[in-house]
């Protein structure tokens, strides 16, 4: 049996990264990067104005003062994405919003706030009353980006910020590892859709939500296969359906229990057992499978199991097959402020939930409450898993204790 430890290295291994995808920006958000990205375009792509204002000619200003103010014909209007008709000469002027093209001739903008303008003639005239040097309020093309500059590197995974650039440099699509699609199955002739009142002896299907978040959560698409009874013939027809996806998660029937039949079902399908059980608690009938290159979770049906399982052994792996090179969240040290007595000798790491916050400078942590694994009310406060190694009977209240934090806290 392996430990924990042992049992992430044999999933790491058996797990691949998708083949790259080129994918629209619009559907990027998170994916990592499968080849460094390269500016398609110039930025901006040609000068432009950074302000309201007018377009001037510094030279014109140089004398300009609140007693002598200078007025410059103006020669007409332009609104971003208009193109210039005039060449600006001296004297001149041309009033231009934020983003319109320089027009040749122009050297500076004056903002409109330092500006009085008189409507006299037909385009007017405008009053200046400083100098101003010459370049300012003026955006030059490829002051921004270059093209072929290189943007982004293989391995980065793209935040909003990213997409903008991205787009701004022409580069509509991208090549990305896609979101791995993980079929996840529910399993159990007692279970019923959360909307329903169940029957006598039935209850309702937490897993199908909580797993499914949980892959959304990593970036990947759930394909649900909920509540699949504990029948062969169904299961049998299921699993080949599942088997569509990159990769596919079961709950339910993989322990020893006489409707437990996922094990033999992936074995008929030709499936290869990589392990079953980890040398854990709570979750230990944990199986890894592989069919050719898929891998295949087979994850005990209590609730709270089920997720610690997905946070542990699935996440790793999705991410993996998604092109993250890092894999696993943060881990603290921690006062396990409640301490914790438990069976030595059974060779298992305990995973306990708890609710860990810095107080004082240091991190404290504490028990969300009873632990069974079908407690799910334990995982309502938890926010990270304290990890009690196999040997270890008893941490004193105040011991110290390894924290994997499930939620990114910032206050850790
Ligand atoms: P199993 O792993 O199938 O033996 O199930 C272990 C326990 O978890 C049993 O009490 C099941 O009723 C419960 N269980 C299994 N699947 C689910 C599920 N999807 N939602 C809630 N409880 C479940
Ligand atoms: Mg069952």
């Amino acid at each position: 049996m392996p430990t924990p430890a042992e049992a992430l290295d044999l999933i790491l291994a058996a797990t691949a990264p998708l083949p790259p995808v080129s994918t629209p920006l619009a559907d990027s958000l998170g994916l990592v990067l499968a080849s460094g990205i390269h500016s398609a375009a110039t930025v901006p792509p040609f000068t432009n104005s950074a302000m309201d204002g007018y377009a001037v000619q510094a030279a014109d200003l140089e004398a300009a003062s609140t007693e002598r103010p200078v007025r410059l014909r103006v020669l007409g209007d332009l609104a971003a994405g208009g193109v210039p008709s005039h060449v600006l000469r001296p004297g001149s002027a041309l009033r231009i919003m934020t983003g319109a093209a320089l027009p040749e001739g122009a050297d500076a903008v004056v903002p409109v706030e330092d500006t009085a303008r008189s409507e006299e003639g037909s385009g007017g005239w405008v009053e200046m009353r400083r100098p101003i040097r010459r370049g300012i309020h003026i955006r030059l093309a490829g002051e921004d980006l270059r093209q072929g500059q290189l943007l982004l590197k293989a391995g980065q995974s793209l935040r909003p910020g990213d997409l903008g650039v991205l787009a701004a440099a022409g580069i509509p699509t991208v090549p990305v590892h896609p979101r791995a699609r993980v079929a996840v199955l529910t399993t159990g002739d007692e279970l019923v859709d959360v909307s329903e009142e169940p029957g006598p002896g039935r209850i309702r299907d937490a897993n199908i939500h909580a797993v499914c978040a949980q892959v959304r959560a990593c970036g990947a698409i759930p394909v649900p296969y909920a509540r699949v009874p504990d029948d062969r013939g169904t299961l049998m027809r299921t699993l080949k359906l599942a088997l569509e996806a990159d990769v596919v998660l079961t709950t339910g029937g993989i322990s020893v229990g006489d409707y437990d039949h996922m094990k033999a079902m992936l074995e008929e399908l030709g499936a290869e057992r990589v392990f079953w059980k980890v040398a854990q608690k709570p979750g230990g009938p944990l199986g890894f499978w592989r069919l050719g290159a898929k891998p295949i979770f087979g994850i005990p049906g209590n609730p709270v199991a089920a997720m610690l399982m997905v946070e542990e052994y699935v996440r790793p792996a999705l991410r993996k097959a998604m092109g993250f090179s890092k894999l696993h969240r943060p881990v603290a040290e921690a006062r396990l402020e409640d301490g914790w007595s438990g069976r030595a000798g059974d060779g298992r790491t305990t995973f306990l939930r708890v609710v860990a916050a810095k107080e004082d400078g240091e991190c404290r942590a504490r028990l969300t409450g009873p632990q069974g694994s079908a407690i799910l009310s334990s995982m309502l406060s938890a926010n990270a898993l304290a990890v009690i190694p196999a040997g270890v009977d008893q941490v004193a209240p105040g011991g110290p204790v390894l924290l994997h934090l499930t939620e990114e806290a910032e206050d850790h």
